[in-house]
C-alpha cells in the first residue's frame, strides 16, 4: 500500500494504455510520440482526418487502413506533410530502471553531500588518510566513533556533509564501474610526499579520468624528512594533473595522515570541489541507488549497503535491487543508529530483501509492494533469458579448443571458484584482460569457497567452464559435473590458469599431464600416536585409496595440505588399496594436522590422451 501523506512522485513515467494523450501528443509545432500509433491515432493528434493519411500513404504505394499501426519513419514522414516536426521520445520499461534519466524540476533540486573515493599507490597511506578521517573529532560532529562497517561513511565539516567509500584504491572503484555504477563525485589522489609518483599513481589516474570525476591531490606523510611536494607536483604535470597555483584545475593539499596534520584543509577542499560540482538531488521523489557491498548475515539474512543517489529512501519502503526485492526492515548508518530516512549520497545498511544483490547492482524504491515483486520477476526473468543467450554450449575444454579453431566460438563463459574473496577478484579480472577483439572472456561468476553443485548446474545452464583456484569438488559433485558433462579444471598456481584459458584463446593446445583421481575417504576419527603422529581414521566414500600416489587434504572445500600417503592400514595390517565403503588408518607423510570430517583425495598424474 501507498503510504499515506507520502507526496514523493514515481521515477517511472507511467504510459496510460488507453488514452493517447500521454503517449502521441502535439507539443508546440511538434508531434512527440513515444511508440507505435494507429492512422486514426496519428489523425486525431495531427487534426487531420484519418483517409487524408490513407489517400497519403496510398498515393506513396503503400495501402493501409484506419486500425493499422505505422512505424516509426512513417509517422515522421506524415508530421512532416501535415507541417508538423517530430520527435520520437524512449520510454524506460519500468524494469529497467537504470536507464531512467531522472527529469527534476528546478525548484525540487536540492544541493547534496559530495561521494568521495581514495585512490592511490600502495603504501602511500590511503588507508590512514580514511582512519585519519573517521576518526577524527572533526568540530561540530553529533556522533562519535564508527560502530559499523558498512563500506561508506559520512562526516560533517562545517555543517555540511561528505560521504567516503570505505574500499580505497582503483580496482573497487573500476569493478563498480564495470557493473555500470558511477557512485565517486570526487576522487582524492594520495601521493607520498617522500615516494612520488609510482605506477598505481598514474593507474588511479586514469581511472578517475576515464570516469571523468575530478582529482584532489593529497601529498601525503608531510612529516617525512624527504618530504618533496614540489617534486611530486611536477611529476604529476607529466600526467595532466595541473596544480590551482600553475593555473590548472588540481587542488593539492599537504598532509600527514598519520600525523592527522592538514586533514581540515583537505575536506575543505573537498567541500569546494563539491560546490563547484553543484551536485544536486531531488529528495522529493522515490529512492534510487547503487549497491555498496552485501553479504548474508547468518541472522538477519541479506544485508545490503545502499548509497541514496537520489531521491529518498524510508524505512519500510518496497525496493528492487538487482533481481532480489523486499520491504526495507531496518535501515541504519555506520553509527548503528536507526534511520527513518535516508536523503541522497547517504549510505545506509538494511536488511528486508529476498536475496543478497551484487555490489554494483541498482537499486530503485517503489509505491508498493505488488509493484516491486512484479519488476523483481521481470528482471530476474530477463537475466535468465540473458544467461541462456550467452549459452554457447562450451562445457569443456576440448570444446573450448575446437570451436576456437573453426572461429565459431566468440564468447568463453568461466565459473570461478578460488579459496580466498581477495584471489578470486585478482583472477577474475586476469581472466577478463585476456579477451580479445574475437574471442571475450566472461567470467560470470567469481566467489571463493569450495565448487558445489549451484556452480555445475550455472555453469551448464550458461555453458561455461569451470575454474577451481586452491579449492576442491567433493565425490558427489564431481559425479554430477562428469552427468551434466561439465568439465572442472582445477589449479594451484594463479599463473598456470590464467595460461591455460590464453593458450585456449590462441587456438594452442598442449600434450599435458593431468591428474586422475582415484578416490576420496573422509575423516571420522583422529588418532595420536606417539612417535608416528596423527592417524586419520577414515572411510573411503569415493573410488578407492592407493597407498602409492599423491594425496591431498580437503577442508570445507579448500586444499589445506598436499603430499603423499606414509602408510594405509586395514586393522593392524599395510595394504596397498582401500575400497570404497570400508574403513582405513591414513597417516600422511610429513602433516599431522588433520581434522575430523576432512577430506583425503589420493590421485596420480597420468599423460592426457
Ligand atoms: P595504503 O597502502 O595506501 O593504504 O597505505 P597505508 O595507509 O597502509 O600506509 C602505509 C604506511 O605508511 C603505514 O606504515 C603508515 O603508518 C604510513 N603512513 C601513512 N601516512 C603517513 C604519514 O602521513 N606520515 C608517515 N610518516 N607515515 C605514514
Amino acid at each position: 500500500m501507498k503510504k499515506k501523506n507520502d507526496e514523493r512522485v514515481s521515477n517511472i513515467k507511467q504510459v496510460d494504455s488507453k488514452s493517447n494523450k500521454d503517449y502521441a501528443k502535439v507539443n508546440g509545432g511538434v508531434f512527440v510520440f513515444t511508440k507505435s500509433i494507429t492512422v486514426g491515432e496519428l489523425a486525431k493528434s495531427l487534426n487531420v482526418s484519418a483517409s487524408d493519411i490513407i489517400k497519403k500513404l496510398f498515393l506513396k504505394g503503400k495501402m493501409v487502413n484506419i486500425n493499422q499501426y505505422l512505424d516509426d519513419d512513417t509517422i515522421g514522414e506524415l508530421c512532416l506533410e501535415f507541417g508538423y516536426d517530430f520527435k520520437k521520445e524512449e520510454t524506460v520499461n519500468e524494469e529497467d530502471f537504470e536507464k531512467l534519466t531522472f527529469e527534476d524540476k528546478k525548484e525540487d533540486l536540492e544541493e547534496r553531500p559530495p561521494v568521495v573515493t581514495i585512490m592511490g599507490h600502495v603504501d602511500h597511506g590511503k588507508t590512514t588518510l580514511i582512519d585519519a578521517i573517521r576518526n577524527s573529532n572533526l568540530a561540530g560532529e553529533e556522533y562519535g566513533g564508527i560502530s559499523q562497517e558498512i563500506g561508506a561513511y559520512q562526516k560533517s565539516y562545517k555543517g555540511k556533509k561528505i560521504t567516503f567509500i570505505d574500499t580505497p584504491g582503483h580496482k573497487a572503484f573500476s569493478a563498480m564501474r564495470m557493473r555500470g555504477a558511477s557512485v565517486t563525485d570526487i576522487v582524492v589522489l594520495v601521493v607520498a610526499a617522500d615516494d612520488g609518483v609510482m605506477p598505481q599513481t598514474i593507474e588511479a589516474i586514469d581511472h578517475a579520468k576515464a570516469a571523468k570525476v575530478p582529482i584532489i591531490v593529497a601529498i601525503n606523510k608531510m612529516d617525512m624528512p624527504g618530504a618533496d611536494p614540489e617534486k611530486v607536483i611536477n611529476e604529476l604535470m607529466k600526467y595532466d594533473i595541473i596544480a590551482e597555483k600553475y593555473g590548472g584545475e588540481n587542488i593539492v593539499c599537504e598532509i600527514s595522515a598519520k600525523k592527522k596534520i592538514g586533514i581540515d584543509n583537505l575536506l575543505e577542499a573537498i567541500l569546494l570541489e563539491a560546490e563547484m560540482l553543484e551536485l544536486r538531488a531531488n529528495p522529493k521523489r522515490y529512492a534510487y541507488g547503487t549497491v555498496l557491498e552485501a553479504n548474508l548475515d547468518k541472522g538477519e539474512g541479506a544485508k545490503a549497503t545502499l548509497l541514496v543517489q537520489n531521491g529518498t529512501l524510508y524505512s519500510s519502503d518496497y525496493i528492487v535491487c538487482g533481481t532480489s526485492y523486499g520491504k526495507v526492515r531496518r535501515m541504519t548508518n555506520e553509527h548503528s543508529q536507526i534511520l527513518k530516512e535516508a536523503t541522497p549520497s547517504t549510505p545506509v545498511s538494511v536488511i528486508g530483501l529476498s536475496e543478497v544483490p551484487q555490489a554494483g547492482d541498482h537499486f530503485m524504491a517503489f509505491p508498493t509492494e505488488k509493484q516491486a515483486k512484479e519488476i523483481a520477476s521481470k528482471r530476474q526473468l530477463k537475466k535468465l533469458e540473458e544467461e541462456r543467450a550467452s549459452n554457447n554450449g562450451v562445457t569443456s575444454l576440448d570444446d573450448l579448443y575446437k570451436k576456437i579453431n573453426e572461429g565459431s566460438l566468440t564468447q568463453i563463459n568461466i565459473v570461478l571458484k578460488t579459496d580466498t574473496t581477495g584471489s578470486a577478484e585478482a583472477c577474475k579480472s586476469s581472466l577478463e584482460k585476456l579477451s580479445n577483439d574475437q574471442v571475450k572472456v566472461n567470467v560470470i561468476r567469481a566467489a571463493s569457497g569450495g565448487i558445489t553443485e549451484s556452480d555445475i548446474l550455472l555453469a551448464k545452464a550458461s555453458g561455461a567452464l569451470i575454474y577451481g583456484f586452491n579449492v576442491r569438488p567433493t565425490g558427489l559433485v564431481r559425479k554430477k559435473a562428469e552427468e551434466d558433462k561439465v568439465e572442472i579444471r582445477l589449479h594451484r598456481i594463479i599463473y598456470a590458469l590464467i595460461e591455460e584459458v590464453e593458450d585456449a584463446i590462441n587456438g594452442l593446445t598442449k600434450k599435458e599431464e593431468v591428474e586422475k583421481v582415484a578416490g576420496q575417504a573422509e575423516v571420522r576419527n583422529i588418532f595420536k600416536v606417539s612417535k608416528v603422529g596423527t592417524i586419520a581414521g577414515s572411510y573411503v566414500t569415493d573410488g578407492e585409496i592407493h597407498r602409492d600416489g599423491l594425496c591431498r587434504v580437503i577442508r570445507d572445500g579448500v586444499i589445506v595440505y598436499e603430499g603423499k600417503i606414509e602408510t594405509l592400514r586395514r586393522f593392524k595390517d599395510d595394504v596397498k588399496v582401500v575400497n570404497s565403503g570400508f574403513e582405513c588408518g591414513i597417516k600422511i607423510s610429513n602433516f599431522n594436522d588433520v581434522h575430523e570430517g576432512d577430506i583425503i583425495e589420493n590421485y596420480e598424474m597420468v599423460e592426457k590422451e
